[in-house]
């Protein structure tokens, strides 16, 4: 067995199913009378989640997430938390409130300068005491964040995101209630799909793979191959919305306890500097990035497991068992412009951008588990063939 040592963690308790929110009143008891919910500005409607509150009589200040979390936010919401004396946090939406959420319990306990627990930016210190008790209830199928061990934070005038992390921001419960995202519009559908595709690829290339992870993405990579255009085809199609939600949690779970790669290396400083959703970014530097790292281990010494494991994605995603790794990642591009996701320059990315950005994806902790040690020139027709 390749890489047979690892260390593994997650959210505290999952549970996962169509319908499961109602478990909420349970899942509640005894954590406290008043809680901060941390949401999106419009979707999804939070009516089922406030009417279990309203029953358990438990207390509630809500907080909204418009934006991708950043600073000035984590500070003003955990400013209203402490004085709303909350006992726990609840996080309702895709992987912005979710990451917001987090950081929101986690930083009730830990007082201090914020930037004392940043990765790249700041001191990137442990958190020192436990989180308030988190509950993390995703919307979207995209981030897996619910069982992650970080929150990605904008920074604002750096143009740049960067992570927290630390076990302490392990969720107490993550509830994945697939019906939650029967209401996501297609658009959204194909971006926070693509993120969870590609979150359950990379963890499968990486050279931080271990056996564990490796059995979730080979669950996880058929099922997005079956299940990512049908649900964006037909929203209301549930066994669809379950495979993706599905899909979703193995990559975080995959993400959290192998490592990404060159694809979020170079998406994380990309989504610092232009607004764009995580997902199209992710997509659109997805098949540049598998046909470079192939192509650098097929010409390297004793590399026969890791272009194994590239033609497996091929014959998963194709459904033909003599695919070709080029097959493979055709189908991936092609699932993309089906969706009707666009490339890197119509998020406004030129070449001009390109020593920016890969400067900034050094310093990436995504970039180190790439399978392949990419030079500057490589990175750069990475991106040049994902404009
Ligand atoms: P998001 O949270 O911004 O949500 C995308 C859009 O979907 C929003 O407009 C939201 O209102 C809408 N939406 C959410 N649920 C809906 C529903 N049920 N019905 C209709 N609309 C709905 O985007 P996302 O892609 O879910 O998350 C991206 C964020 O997650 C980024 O901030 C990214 O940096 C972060 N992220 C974190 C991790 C991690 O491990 N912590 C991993 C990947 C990405």
């Amino acid at each position: 067995m390749e890489n047979d040592l690892f260390d593994f963690a997650t959210a505290n308790r999952i549970i996962f199913g169509k319908g499961k929110l109602e478990l909420l009143s349970d899942i509640i008891q005894g954590l406290g009378r008043h809680v901060i919910v941390v949401k999106g500005k419009s979707f999804p409607d939070p009516k089922r989640l406030y009417e279990i509150l309203e029953t358990s009589g438990i207390e509630r200040t809500e907080y909204i997430v418009s934006t991708e979390p950043n600073l000035e936010m984590l500070i003003e919401a955990v400013s209203i938390a402490r004085q709303a004396k909350c006992d726990f946090v609840i996080g309702f939406g895709g992987g912005a409130p979710i990451d917001a959420g987090k950081a929101i319990a986690a930083l009730i306990n830990n007082k201090g300068d914020i930037l004392n627990y940043l990765e790249v930016v700041g001191k990137g210190m442990p958190l020192g005491n436990p989180s308030k008790p988190y509950i993390a209830i995703p919307t979207t199928s995209g981030t897996g964040s619910e069982v992650t061990r970080n929150a990605v934070i904008s920074i604002l005038d750096k143009r740049v995101k960067v992570s927290m992390r630390d076990a302490y921001l392990l969720p107490s419960v993550a509830l994945i209630d697939p019906e939650l995202t029967v209401s996501v519009p297609p658009h959204i559908t194909a971006s926070t799909g693509m993120d969870a595709f590609t979150q359950v690829i990379e963890p499968y290339l990486t050279k931080n793979t271990n056996p564990l992870v490796d059995m979730f993405c080979r669950e996880a990579i058929p099922r997005a191959a079956k299940s990512l255009y049908k649900a964006y085809k037909n929203g209301s199609d549930m066994n669809a919305r379950v495979d993706m939600s599905f899909v979703s949690l193995l990559g975080g779970l995959s993400l959290a306890n192998a490592k990404l790669g060159a694809v979020h290396g170079l998406a994380g400083p990309i989504g610092g500097m232009f607004h764009a959703p995580h997902g199209v970014i992710c997509a659109a530097l997805l098949p540049a990035v598998m046909v470079v790292n192939a192509e650098l281990i097929a010409s390297a010494d004793n590399t026969e497991q890791k272009v194994a494991r590239f033609k497996d994605i091929a014959r998963w995603v194709t459904g033909d068992s003599s695919a070709t790794i080029h097959a493979g990642v055709d189908w991936i591009a092609n699932l993309a412009a089906k969706m009707k996701i666009p490339g890197l320059a119509k998020l406004g990315i030129s070449p001009s951008d390109f020593p920016e950005i890969i400067k900034k994806s050094r310093r990436s902790s995504s970039m180190k588990g790439n399978p392949v040690l990419l030079t500057e020139n490589q990175m750069h027709r990475i991106l040049e063939m994902s404009l």
